[in-house]
């Protein structure tokens, strides 16, 4: 818990990114900005879009894809696929040849985007835990990186932060989810966007396992 110097109240975690976490004060709307690594130490409030599922010994996070960014791809997938009809229809009343040459890559990208803007409106992550297997799905429309791994082999969970460059003017980063196996082996569990979601994973995860710092260390060791 961080408290506020000025009210000695707790305050509301606003963003979290990989170069810094601030809070906001709801009372005195006073903003703090605090290290990256700050973050691992609060517990994560549940992020927009996840809803978590107890269970008894079958607890389950269902993560909702869907986020306004992603009208952008859909818009973008309408106008490729309208440009590409009205190319192909007009290439092939001029030149049966040029049609096929022309087609086929843009056709594939054109149903590439029907298929990611389908996947990002209706998809879901669904993350369970059984006594015996932790599982990490994708659907309804197929995804890859669905995971199935043995409960009892992890012994530690990661938030992972990787730099993909700048973008805009702004520094780019992923956010892994990673599981670290009892034979050294590392399994990536989920690539995410935003670190809040990632971290939130990470803890609950620890909290399932019952990860704590010390049984991870005397697992691994
Ligand atoms: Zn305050």
């Amino acid at each position: 818990m961080i408290l506020c110097r000025r009210c000695d109240r707790e305050l509301e975690i606003c963003e979290v990114t990989a170069e810094w976490l601030r809070g906001r004060c709801a009372h005195c709307d006073k903003v703090y900005r605090f290290a990256p690594a700050v973050a691992e130490e609060l517990p994560m409030p549940c992020p927009k879009g996840v809803s978590l599922i107890e269970d008894g010994a079958c607890p389950r996070l269902v993560w909702r894809w869907f986020a306004w960014p992603a009208l952008y791809l859909v818009f973008l997938c309408l106008f490729w696929n309208a440009v590409v009809h009205y190319a192909v229809w007009r290439i092939y009343e001029e030149s049966g040849q040029l049609f096929f040459v022309w087609a086929v890559p843009h056709g594939w990208l054109a149903i590439g985007l029907i298929y990611a803007s389908l996947a990002y409106l209706l998809n879901r992550t669904s993350i369970g835990l059984t006594p015996e297997r932790l599982r990490v799905s994708h659907g309804p429309i197929p995804w890859w990186r669905d995971r199935s791994l043995n409960a009892g082999d992890i012994v530690n969970v990661r938030a992972e932060t990787t730099f993909k460059g700048r973008r805009g003017g702004m520094n780019y980063y992923i956010y892994h989810v990673t599981a670290v196996l009892e034979d050294g082996g590392e399994v990536r569990l989920l690539r995410i966007h935003d670190r809040r979601y990632a971290i939130y994973f990470k803890q609950q995860l620890e909290s399932w396992l019952d990860l704590t710092p010390d049984r991870s260390r005397s697992r691994a060791a």
